[in-house]
Formats: structure tokens, sequence, C-alpha cells
């Protein structure tokens, strides 16, 4: 791009003096708010630089104010610089509507390696986004897999690609050099030939790179920055005509990625504890069924199970780069907004998604034949002889045959080489709608009654799934109940497999997998000192007491978990650490408090072991327990003014029996420790204890937050919301901060404050 150093710029003909927006477009990281500034300080034209991130007096914004600001320093001639990823083609649309005859779109592209970006971000301190430290590289890296590099048919006049670092200084130059009566040559400028290597080494990279919470390995591929990357590029600027540098881009399809292994910072939970869920799409390919409908169909299935589900993940596979379905799927998810790290498509073979593709799937679904036999083609029989002998003898075990529209879920023994090598624990057979003559059932075209029964067959599919998240102890933002009902269908397939009749082998799963996942969670951060390493520990292992949780969920309790229950329900022998023992409650500090003042008030009800259990017949103990809590605080107030307190649960809780927290907002203390118990003071994790009351007045239940989602957020403070990279910094900053607790803390009487504090800001 050495060209770019002399281009000629023209003072003369269409677009003299028009002033230019530059749409800049590039990771976090990759230089363009310094690009900005460089070009500002030395060019003779006036610029104006909109950045999303301080367009609110300082503070981030949105995009309408970009637009508003943009069009205002447009209206005064002045060129503008448009400050923001702008990493997708929809992002860039509204602001491409700038351009017009009088006002000239450029796009600048800092399209560098996504290592350098990551590394940068990561590094800087003072980001006026704040968007630094640990949590940039998780970032960076999922934006990257959104980029879709512009051309000039989206209605840029130009676009510059940069590369390296070469390219950017040509591209500083050019725009410095631009007196406000110069223009630009119009057209694509830089655009080198995709290569591949670059996105191996971010993948390399990402192997070493310690990253968050919800952006382990998993999350690097929903859409996958291997193959995503290069089909984009294929279909992209390269084929277009006035692109000077393009070759035809005969990238090679990668089919999955590499094995990667990717290690939170914090010890909190990695992405590869997410119940995830492969599925091909169902009768589409032999069974016919319209490729638009057949899309249209499994995004609403996905949207309803997304929304319902906190913890787990969809993935839509297929073999072929080429697939129509998973293209038309794709695009449609982006148009419907669904959360990318609950919903996203995958190539690769469903039977090697974690050899081959580092993809870990606790459950796979197998369109299936109505005679659930092996053989056929495609991922029946693929799936039938990766998992060996053992499928068919526990499908056999289980139904002889499957109706379309339904699906059975399979559990595999440990020995399947699909338990043993990719982690599958399940096997879901589904039967989709047949619209192909020369196979059983065919439906004529029907589309009325094949849209009806390809809908069930989804909706069986993923309550499948949901049976097995429930057998497993994974925790559903609603229950499992309200699941069902929501997806509305016939519940016969699951009356064996539901709950009641864990097979062994599950309960070992259940064991060997998730228990020691959820414990060594817990062992790393929200866990309590006095617990022991329970992944170490025999009796951790063995002391679970499988109990109830939210009436129709088991949660397993290790023993570790149990000494609020004990003094719950023995609290005689506890008599010297009780601060209070009443019919209903007792009440202690807790051993180790977050906080100057940390107090639990127990329910004494034996049955009542976290909220999730908590129901309408509950709510005098629940105001007792408010009350209890609320004397508490109002007593520490009095000795001193300055405290202000929340009064709470956690959602999940770590100890067994209903307590509620009370504690001073200080957070002045030693055992605050890790980001985990951050958040679970200050995520919407934790429940005031007016809320709770309120919920289940008007609707029977509380509401339970995830764990997952909520823990693993980035630290901030619980007042004036600025974001840190880990815990010495939150703690040094809130040690000071004097800030006004946010809004949402003020209303509804959730903080607790001296009487001559109520009616002025805490
Ligand atoms: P949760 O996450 O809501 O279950 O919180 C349990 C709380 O119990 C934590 O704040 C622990 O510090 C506290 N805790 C754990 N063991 C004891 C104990 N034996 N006595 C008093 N508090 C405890």
């Amino acid at each position: 791009m050495a060209e770019m150093d002399c281009e000629p710029t023209s003072k003369e003909g269409e677009g003299q003096g028009k002033p230019i927006v530059v749409l800049l477009m590039g990771a976090p990281g990759s230089g363009k708010s310094t690009f900005c500034e460089h070009v500002i300080r030395s060019s003779t034209r006036p610029w104006v630089r909109v950045c999303q991130d301080t367009i609110g007096n300082g503070k981030a914004g949105t995009k309408s104010q970009c637009l508003k600001s943009a069009t205002s320093a447009l209206e005064d001639g002045k060129s503008v610089f448009i400050d923001r990823c702008n990493l997708d083609r929809e992002q860039r649309a509204e602001f491409v509507k700038l351009g017009s005859p009088q006002v000239e779109m450029h796009a600048v592209v800092l399209d560098l390696p996504a290592q350098l970006c990551i590394s940068r971000s990561v590094k800087r301190t003072g980001h006026e986004g704040n968007l630094q430290g640990g949590k940039a590289a998780a970032v960076v890296n999922r934006m990257l897999q959104k980029k879709e590099l512009p051309k000039l048919s989206e209605g840029f006049h130009r676009i510059t690609f940069c590369q390296n670092d070469t390219d950017v200084q040509a591209a500083l130059n050019t725009y410095s050099a631009l007196s406000h009566l110069d223009t630009l040559p119009p057209g694509c400028f830089g655009q080198k030939n995709p290569d591949a290597k670059i996105q191996l080494g971010i993948m390399k990279f990402l192997k070493k790179v310690e990253v968050p919470v919800n952006v382990g390995p998993d999350a690097n591929f929903p859409k996958h920055p291997l193959s995503t990357q290069i089909t984009k590029e294929k279909d992209s600027c390269c084929k277009q005509p006035e692109d000077i540098s393009s070759s035809s881009g005969n990238a090679k399809e990668i089919k999955g990625g590499e094995d990667i292994v990717v290690h939170s910072v914090d010890g909190t939970v990695s992405s590869k504890d997410i119940p995830t869920l492969a599925f091909p799409s169902i009768s589409t390919a032999d069974f016919q069924f319209n490729h638009e409908k057949a899309a249209d169909i499994i995004l609403e299935k996905v949207e309803e199970f997304v929304n319902k589900v906190e913890n787990a993940r969809l993935v839509l596979v297929d073999l072929s780069h080429g697939s129509k379905i998973l293209s038309l799927v794709r695009a449609k998810a982006a148009q419907r907004n669904i959360d990318s790290n609950k919903f996203f498509t995958f190539v690769g073979d469903i039977t090697r998604l974690y050899s081959k593709g580092g993809l870990r799937c606790n459950a796979i679904a197998n369109a299936a034949n109505w005679r659930l036999k092996s053989g056929g083609g495609g991922a029946n029989a693929a799936i039938f002889s990766a998992a060996g002998p053992e499928l068919e003898v526990e499908t056999k075990k289980r139904a002889g045959s499957l109706i379309p529209g339904k699906a059975l879920v399979v559990p595999l023994p440990s020995t399947s080489p699909l338990f043993s090598r990719e982690g599958v624990t399940h096997v879901i057979h589904v039967l989709g709608p047949n619209m192909n003559r020369q196979r059983p059932n065919c439906l004529n075209n029907d589309y009325v009654k094949g849209s009806k029964v390809l809908r069930e067959a989804y909706t069986s599919l993923f309550e499948g799934f949901a049976s097995i998240m429930n057998t497993q102890g994974n925790l559903l933002e609603g229950s499992s109940e309200n699941l069902r009902s929501e997806l509305s269908v016939s519940q016969d397939h699951f009356k064996g497999n539901h709950i009641k009749n864990v097979p062994n082998h599950d309960q070992k799963i259940k064991r060997v997998g998730v228990y020691e996942s959820e414990t060594s969670k817990k062992c790393k951060g929200f866990q309590d000192e006095h617990e022991f390493d329970c992944t170490e520990s025999k009796e951790g292992k063995d002391n679970l007491n499988n109990e109830k949780i939210g009436r129709n969920m088991t949660k397993t309790w290790g023993s570790w978990a149990q000494s609020l229950y004990h003094i719950a329900m023995h609290p005689e022998k506890h008599k010297d650490n009780l601060i209070e023992i009443s019919d209903d409650v007792v009440v202690l500090n807790d051993l180790y408090p977050k906080a100057q003042r940390h107090l639990l008030v127990l329910a004494r009800s034996e049955g009542l072991d976290c909220l999730a259990d908590v129901g309408g017949e509950h709510l005098q103990l629940l105001r007792t327990m408010h009350a209890v809590g609320l004397k508490w605080a109002e007593k520490f107030l009095c000795e001193d003014e300055l405290l202000v307190f929340r009064i709470g649960y956690h959602s999940a809780p770590s100890m067994r029996q209903l307590h509620l927290h009370v504690i001073s907002q200080d957070f002045n203390s030693k055992h605050l420790k890790n980001k985990k118990h951050w958040n679970s003071f200050n995520s919407a994790f934790f429940r005031d204890s007016v809320d709770v009351i309120e919920e289940i007045t008007n609707h029977g239940r509380a509401t339970i937050k995830g764990e997952d989602s909520q823990l693993s957020m980035e630290l901030r403070c619980h007042r004036c919301r600025s974001a840190h990279p880990n815990m010495p910094r939150l703690k040094s900053h809130i040690s000071n901060c004097q800030a006004s607790f946010p809004p949402s803390l003020l209303q509804n009487d959730r903080l607790v404050l001296a009487p001559s504090k109520s009616g002025s800001e805490p």
C-alpha cells in the first residue's frame, strides 16, 4: 500500500470541497481513535470525531446520538470521523446513509491482526469505553467473529484497507494531507489476499491468552473465526471489479477448528461447562422440507428456548460450508438478534465436534428414521456408527420406533466412543416431517401439516435437552415446569427420562461430569475458606446429599455446604455463635464476612434449601426474615450512621438452608477476594428481599438469576458503575468512591440507611 504515500489528491471535478464522512472500522485496539486524533491534529480540513464511547456527555451513548452529532457537524461543513467498531454491515448501514451527493462516504478499515488488537486493548489503561484489561480479549475476539469487510456497494465512495502499520501510516498521510478542497479518488484501496494464516495466528494466540468466562474455546466458534472469516472475505470485497488488488480468494473451507484450550483468568466457569446441544437441521436434506420455511421454524423454536433458558447453548451443525440451510439460519438469526452466545451455527462433523472442532456438546441430536435404526445416510448413520453398538442397545431399551414430530432422549454409556472421546452424554433422536415421495409417510407438500410437525420436532428436541439439563442439575431460569409449558408439547416421550428415571450411568455422569465441574467452580471462587478443596477430597465426592431444588430440580449439596442447615436445625448446639434465636429464624455473623457488617438470617424450616424452594406459602416467613434483617441493620446504623445496608438472597446459594444476607455496602473485608464474591452481592444474582417478597406476593415465585451469567460479569463499582480489571483495583476504588448509588438501588427501599441519611443521596 505504499502507493498511498504519494496518492494524488484532486482539486477538480465532482465532489470538490465536499465534507467527508470517514467510517472507521476495526476491532477495539486497532487504533481507530489514534487514527482520528492524528489526522485531526495534522489536517487543515475541519474534522469532528464522533465516538460512541463518549457521546453521552463523556460517557457511552447510542448510535442515534452519533448520527445526530455527525449530521450536525456535516451541516456546519465539517468532515466527520465515525469512531466505533462498525464491524458488520448492519452496524454500518445507518451511517452510510449520511452519504449523499453533497457528502462523500469513505471507510478506513483497520484490519490488523487480532492478536495485536487484543494485546493492545488488554494492556491499555484509561480507555474511554473502559474496554481494557482481561475482559478486552474476550470482547475483541467476540467482535472479530462478526467482522464483515465493507464493500463499495454498501454505499461507499472509497474504501481503504490497512492490514499492517505501514498501511495505517499511509492512510494517515493521505487523510492528514487532505485540505478542505481536496477529494480522493473513488474505489477500494489496499486490500490484499485474504490470508488464513493470520487467522490461524489468532487461534494460536487465543490458546495462550487467558480469556475470561463465557469466551472460552467454544465462544470462538459461534462464528468460527477460521471458516467465517474466509468465507466472508471470499464473497465480499475480493470479488469486486473495482478492487484493484483482489484475487479470486480461493481460500479453502476449514471445517471446525483446532482443539483449543482456554483457561479462565479467575477460575470461573468456562464455556465448556455450559450445557450444549448440537443438532442438524431436521427434515431438510433427505426429507426435502423447504429450506426457507425450515429456517424460520428453527429460529422460532430456538428463540423460544434461548429466551427461557439462562444457561445453555444450541448449535446448528452442518457438514458443509456451502449448506444453504446453515446460511439461511445464520442470516435470519442475525436479523432476529438472537444472542450468539446461546445459539450459533457450526460447520463440522457432528460426531467429532470436540475432537476435531474443539466444541464441547453434552448432547447431540440425531435426525433419526422412524425405525430408530442405524443405516441410511447422513447424520443418522454417522451418529450410530460413531456411538458404537451401545447406542442401539440403549435406544432399543427405550423405544422401537418414533413418530414424526417426536424426540427420544437416549443416555450414552461411558463406554461409547462418543461419550469417551467427545464428551457427549446423550443422543436425542428426533424425527421430522417427510416431503420426500421416496420415503414413508410423505406429506405431499402439505406445508401446513409439515410445519406443525417440524415445530413439534424441534420443541420435543429442545425439551429433551432441557430434561437432560434438569437431571444433570443445571439451573434453568424459571423452572423446568415453566419451560415445559412454554414449549407446549406432549410430554409422552420424556416420561421415562425425566428426573425420576435417571439411569445408573447418568448418576455417574452427574458425579464425574457435572458435579465435579460445579464443585470445582465453587472451590475456585464462590466457595469460602472453610470449604475444603472438594475436587481433591474424598469426603467432598462421597458425602453428597442429593436434595430437591426449585420444587422440580435436584441439587447436590456437599457436606461442606451443610453447616448453615445444621445450625438452623439444631441452634441449641451452636448457641455460642448465634446472636438471635426465635421459632422461625436464627441470626449469626457470617463466618467470612464480605463487608464490615455481614449477618445471616437463617430460616428454621426443614425443606427450604434456597430461594427456588420458596412459594406463596412462605410469605409470612419471608416477611419475618426481612423484619429481623432490617432490625439488625437499623441497630448497626445506630452505631455507625455512615453505613448503608442491603438485605437479600443469593439466587443460587453455595450453602444449603434458606438464608438472608444483611450486608453493609462498604465491602471492606479481607474475605472479599474474587469476582464471584463481588458479583454475588453486586449483580442481579443478589435478590433484594423487598423484591423477592413482592414477586412471591404477585407471582408465587421469585426470579432466580443464573449463576454463570451473573457471577462472571466484569467487575464494576456498585456506586459509580466504573469497571475495574481486578479485585485489588476494584477494592482500592470502592474504598474512595463517594458517588451516589445507581437509581435502581435507590428505589423500593432496597438500600437501608440511617434515618438521618434517608431522603438525602447516599
Ligand atoms: P450463599 O452463597 O448465599 O450460600 O452464602 C453463604 C454464606 O455463608 C457465605 O457468605 C459464607 O461466608 C457464609 N458461611 C459459610 N459457612 C458458614 C458458617 N459455618 N457460619 C456462618 N457463615 C458461614
